[in-house]
């Protein structure tokens, strides 16, 4: 296998040249003695002095794999550890089935490890209105996290507030709509999931983030400080908040949210967009035409975007649509 020696002083320089020129070996192990470092090369290059050496092989290992080493329980139950997780700041959720639950702790303790999490948590689903979800700390106990995304920082407890990584397209797209000199209502705000990336980059007038559950709203206002962004923020049920005719754009980021629909159109000004989303059937799905004439039938509409956002649950979909409304 051949090698090339450099002085330790050298060896960054020297790496970054052959990365460059990409004739490092990634299937070798980089090592060092004393005085030298020692690179697996591809190929012998003029550049260098090449050594013959018989290098040992890299064992790339992902983080599962480290995690279930790491884990001390019976082998034929490994395979019930779970393969996916959600990482926000340095919190972990992850689903465990209930032939783990007595090794919770050291299952906590692997993830924790391996992943450089403070806590680690069983996410068991959200519940309720407030959309809370249900969680147990099987590490750690403090899951007040601040999770960048898209350059915006979400601070949250999360084992008090969801965060949907699977809305994450949708808070990304929000950022890049142009609403110079609108005014906007959200009316689901949350911890600001998507009134963040608007205040922070689409150039709005005003946004006013509506939110009825006093912990999220603390994290709304702590977002808004720091992402240094203008927010007014409102604790309110929105169908108690009452402003008419105001706003050019308003977004709905909710579940069954239909009933809302009448609200936010005392909100809208005669015309606007609204960004609507909702949980739908498969069969609902299907006939969309229909089932927006039903939500949305009593005004003048434009479909100018509908998008299946995730799976929900099993023939369920989260949708959003971006419908241009001009009140009759
Ligand atoms: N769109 C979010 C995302 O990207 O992750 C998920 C939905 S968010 C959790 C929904 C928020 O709406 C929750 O914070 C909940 O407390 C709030 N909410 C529910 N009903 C409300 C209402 N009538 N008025 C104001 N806020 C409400």
């Amino acid at each position: 296998m051949p090698y090339i020696r450099t002085e330790k002083h050298n060896a960054e320089k020297i790496r970054l040249d052959l990365l460059k020129k990409k004739i490092l070996d990634p299937n070798f192990q980089i090592f060092s003695d004393d005085d030298f470092v020692y690179f697996p090369v591809i190929k012998n290059y003029l550049d260098y002095d090449i050594l013959p050496i018989n290098g040992k092989l890299r064992i790339h290992e992902n983080p599962y794999e480290k995690i279930l080493k790491l884990i001390d329980i019976d082998d034929d139950l490994k395979k019930y550890v779970p393969k996916h997780w959600e990482k926000y700041g340095d919190v972990v959720l992850l689903q465990l089935p209930y032939k783990l639950y007595n090794y919770k702790g050291k299952i906590g303790e692997a993830f924790a490890k391996i992943l450089h999490a403070k806590s680690v948590l069983i996410y068991k689903g959200v519940k309720g209105e407030l959309r809370i979800p249900d969680t147990e700390f099987i590490y750690g106990n403090d899951a007040i996290t601040v999770h960048i995304e898209n350059g915006i920082y979400y601070k949250f407890d999360a084992s008090r507030i969801m965060f949907s990584s699977g809305n994450v397209d949708e808070r990304i797209r929000m950022g890049k709509i142009d609403a110079s000199g609108e005014k906007i209502i959200d009316m689901f705000a949350g911890i600001g999931y998507f009134s963040l990336p608007i205040a922070k980059y689409a150039f709005p007038d005003e946004v006013i983030s509506i939110e009825m559950n006093p912990e999220s709203f603390f994290y709304l206002n702590e977002n808004v400080k720091l992402n240094d962004v203008k927010i007014k923020t409102i604790l309110s049920d929105n169908r108690d908040f009452y402003v008419s005719n105001y706003a050019d754009r308003i977004i709905m980021g909710y579940i069954k949210t239909e009933e809302f629909v009448p609200y936010a159109m005392k909100m809208l000004k005669n015309k606007g967009m609204i960004h609507y989303h909702d949980t739908w059937t498969t069969e609902e799905l299907n006939n969309k035409e229909i089932k927006v004439m039903e939500i949305f039938g009593d005004y003048i509409y434009d479909i100018k975007r509908f998008h299946v956002l995730k799976s929900y649950a099993p023939h369920i979909w989260h949708v959003v649509l971006d419908i241009k409304i001009r009140k009759v």
